[in-house]
């Protein structure tokens, strides 16, 4: 992990606030080739390798009807970041910017996301390429890809609101 008291030229950190608990669960891990940082893709690619999101219970059912999609957005938790750059110098070169202009996994709430091809479900496992997260990062969520997606549910009156 880097020592959060390390900054390059430019950069700026701060005093983390207290973490509140936001009542979140880890429904899963993910198991990816990738055990360094430095070796991991910046961005997941749909023909990177295989990678495993294994569900824990009381989960597991949750993933019936996964395989109607073949795309799916996972959400994770980095969870080996830094938390308190404002500022970052993603190029050590100086120049900074702001961490809500970036997709780093430096931020406040580290939450990656990533759009990936699902190969196919093993039991409590699913199957996906396109993922640039670390061996053993903490799974939060796992849903359809918005653009295949269309709601189950009726339509309410917001989904008719323009302006
Ligand atoms: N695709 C996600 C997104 O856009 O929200 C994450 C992008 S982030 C740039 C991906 C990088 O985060 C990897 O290249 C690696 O350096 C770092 N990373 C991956 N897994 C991590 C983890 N569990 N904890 C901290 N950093 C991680």
């Amino acid at each position: 992990m880097v020592r959060e008291s390390e900054v390059r030229e430019g950069e700026i950190a701060v005093d983390m606030p207290a973490a509140r608990d936001a009542g979140l669960v880890f429904i899963g891990r993910i198991r990816t080739p990738w055990t360094s940082r430095l070796m991991t893709p910046r961005q997941g690619r749909h023909d990177g390798p295989v990678c495993r999101l294994e569900i824990f219970e009381p989960w597991v059912p949750a993933i019936k009807g996964v395989d109607f999609y073949s795309n799916l957005e996972v959400i994770y938790w980095l969870h080996q970041s830094r938390r308190d750059l404002v500022l970052q110098s993603p190029k050590n070169n100086k120049s900074t910017r702001g961490t809500f202009s970036l997709r780093s996994p430096v931020r406040p709430n580290p939450i990656g996301t990533s759009i990936v091809k699902l190969v196919g479900i093993e039991g409590n496992v699913v199957l996906v390429r396109g993922l640039d997260c670390l061996d053993e990062t903490p799974l939060l969520d796992l849903k359809p890809d918005r653009c295949e997606f269309t709601p189950l549910a009726p339509p309410q009156a917001g989904d008719f609101e323009t302006e």
